[in-house]
């Protein structure tokens, strides 16, 4: 089953959130990789090349706006769909979110089932592959 598992790398600064976003993704069959940062976030997207990235918007050093940006800039790493998650849920943040290329936004706080289905629509279930 960890042979065709797939990997979701999740750029996150808050703890809680992110035990319990990476907790509900193992528990759905993800590999999860974490980072803290925008920064930690590109380098891991580089070298490790997920299957998809959740981007907390809101991260320090580089913020998920500016990471998502060059990201979707690198030819190595344009084509790993990207799924925000921003504090408001803001016309201005989706539009913000489309306009940096992100595949995907979701407004926090989120469930975590929420953002389960969302992962789901871009790497299907694991029991469906
Ligand atoms: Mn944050």
């Amino acid at each position: 089953m960890t042979d065709n598992s797939k990997t979701v790398l999740l750029v996150e600064d808050n703890e809680d959130n992110r035990i319990v976003y990476s907790t509900i993704l193992q528990h759905f069959g993800y590999r999860v990789m974490e980072a803290l940062n925008g920064e930690e976030g590109i380098a891991k997207a580089r070298a490790e090349k997920p299957d998809l990235i959740l981007m907390d918007i809101s991260i320090p050093i580089i913020d998920g706006w500016e990471a998502t940006q060059v990201l979707k800039r690198d030819p190595d790493t344009r084509h790993i769909p990207i799924i925000a998650l921003t504090a408001h849920a803001l016309a201005s943040d989706r539009e913000k979110a489309m306009e940096v290329g992100c595949d995907s936004y979701l407004a926090k706080p989120c469930e975590p089932k929420a953002v389960v289905s969302e992962v789901q629509k871009f790497l299907g279930k694991r029991d469906g592959r």
